[in-house]
């Protein structure tokens, strides 16, 4: 059975008015439990308002979203229950952090989902560990963190859950080179290692290409192109007729055959452009 199974979902925000919009128009989609995806579209392109429906927080115009076999919208339980199986950390997940503790804030989760206290804090510590927060920031105000450890306390807070789905939306945003690739393993590592399913909201067609296994890619509200990144991005001019691009890399490789060298021009990572040169030598 597929964690999330998206059946012809339209949203339209401000109905009958004339600010009325169709942000997703008939979207079908499936995503089985374990899956690494990577979500991109231009800015406006329905990413933020389709996430939003795969925890709950909008209500489809029409169609259905089913998490783990069940309709979320079907009654006002299954849209509780549905937070704690898929756990949305925001783009500035910052605005996340409320409590006056790093550690409390990460308990907050596990006690609304009914765990005692002594239980809650106990998740919270194993979840701050797995995103590898030092004990020493655990009784400091969230907000005396640096920008990429508010990151991993606000994934701490969703993970302490134990969800089955993990969205992520632009999770590096506003980060250095440096924290962007810290926190991007860290996420790979998560997903290797809690057996979560991952969908990822990035801008970087590079770090698609490195970390995820499947990339969906909207366009005013409509699944574009579906399919494994060496797919997705061999639909080049598709992707710059709508504002994105395919890796440097892979133009790389689309150059380098123009000039007569026999390379495989679906490579999209710049480990695997480094063997197809190497084989050149
Ligand atoms: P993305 O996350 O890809 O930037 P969004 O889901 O935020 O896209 O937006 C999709 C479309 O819906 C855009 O045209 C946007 O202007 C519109 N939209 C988003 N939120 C609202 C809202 N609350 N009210 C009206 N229109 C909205």
């Amino acid at each position: 059975m597929s964690d999330i199974k998206v059946s012809a979902l339209r949203h339209v925000y401000s109905v009958g008015t004339p600010f009325e919009k169709v942000a997703i128009d008939d979207i079908n989609i499936e995503i089985p439990h374990g899956q690494f995806v990577g979500l991109i579209g231009h800015t406006g392109s329905g990413k933020s308002t389709f996430i939003q429906h795969l925890n709950a927080l909008l209500k489809p115009t029409s169609g259905t979203v089913t998490v783990d076999g069940e309709d979320i919208n079907a009654d006002k339980i299954s849209a509780k229950n549905v937070r704690y199986k898929v756990g949305l950390v925001f783009q500035y997940p910052e605005y996340q952090l409320f409590e006056t503790t790093v550690l409390k804030d990460a308990a907050y989760g596990p006690q609304n989902q009914g765990f005692s206290e002594e239980e809650a804090l106990e998740k919270a510590r194993e979840a701050l560990v797995r995103v590898k927060l030092s004990e020493k920031y655990w009784e400091m105000s969230p907000f005396e963190l640096s920008g990429g450890q508010k990151r991993r306390a606000a994934i701490a807070g969703v993970i302490a859950m134990n969800p089955k789905v993990l969205i992520l939306d632009e999770p590096t945003a506003g980060l250095d080179p440096k924290g962007r690739d810290e926190l991007f393993d860290l996420i790979r590592e998560l997903h290797e290692k809690m057996d979560m399913t991952v969908l990822l909201v990035s801008h970087s067609m590079e770090d698609m290409a490195n970390y995820v296994q499947r990339i969906v890619v909207l366009n005013h509200g409509t699944l574009m192109l579906d399919g494994t990144p060496s797919e997705v991005f061999s639909h080049v001019q598709e992707l710059e007729q709508v504002s994105l691009a395919a890796p440097q890399v892979t133009y790389l490789m689309k150059d380098l055959e123009k000039a007569g060298f026999p390379v495989d021009t679906t490579v999209t990572t710049i480990e695997e452009a480094k063997k197809e040169i190497i084989k050149l030598c």
